[in-house]
């Protein structure tokens, strides 16, 4: 399956979770076989190219994609974690939405010293999430160099802030608006 077809497998659902937002709903990518398994494929070969030796997903779709493209190159997922779920003392990272702030957490002990971790996630909207991923794992030891994502919303800006960070961004598919 090429890309048109598996952007046409998202459904879009307007004004969710707020009026405004269009909501790049992947329910329906992940439930559908041959989609979900092309999808993975076109990720993983983009983490091989870029060298990658473990893989990282935030919670929680970045899980789902994350940990196939991990299980299909062999490699190890590190989850990067909202706070408070993992039972160790973890490292963790505080960060801006556009109300308040959020945190990620990761262990500390999950990444060996200048590995090259690829982060992978569903969706890339202003990039304040990946940003701050990336930043964990970095201060955690890794190398970092390169995102994935099925989406990338370009209006947002979210892909050229990680370039700014020295972060190389590939999306399978673009929608534009918000
Ligand atoms: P951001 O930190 O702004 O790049 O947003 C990151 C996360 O928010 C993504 O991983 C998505 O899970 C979610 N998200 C943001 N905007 C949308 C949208 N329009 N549709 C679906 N998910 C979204």
């Amino acid at each position: 399956m090429d890309s048109d077809a598996l952007k046409a497998l998202i459904r879009t659902v307007p004004d969710f979770p707020e009026p405004g937002i269009q909501f790049r709903d992947i329910t329906t990518l992940i439930g559908h076989g041959p989609g979900l398994s092309a999808t993975i494929d076109i990720l993983a070969r983009r983490a091989q190219a870029a060298g990658a030796q473990a893989i990282a997903g935030m919670e929680a779709r970045g899980f789902i994609f994350g940990a196939a493209v991990a299980v299909k190159l062999g490699l190890g997922f590190v989850p990067v974690r909202k706070p408070g779920k993992l039972p160790i003392k973890t490292i963790g990272i505080d960060y801006a939405l556009e109300y308040g702030t959020d945190r990620l957490e990761v262990d500390p002990g999950a990444i060996a010293n200048g590995q090259n971790v690829v982060i992978v996630d569903d969706l890339i909207a202003t990039g304040g999430t990946a940003l701050a991923a990336a930043e964990l794992l970095r201060m955690a030891g890794a190398r970092v160099d390169h995102a994935l994502f099925v989406i990338d919303l370009p209006d947002l800006g979210g892909a050229d802030r990680l370039r700014l960070a020295r972060l190389s961004v590939e999306a399978i598919m673009q929608f534009s608006g918000t």
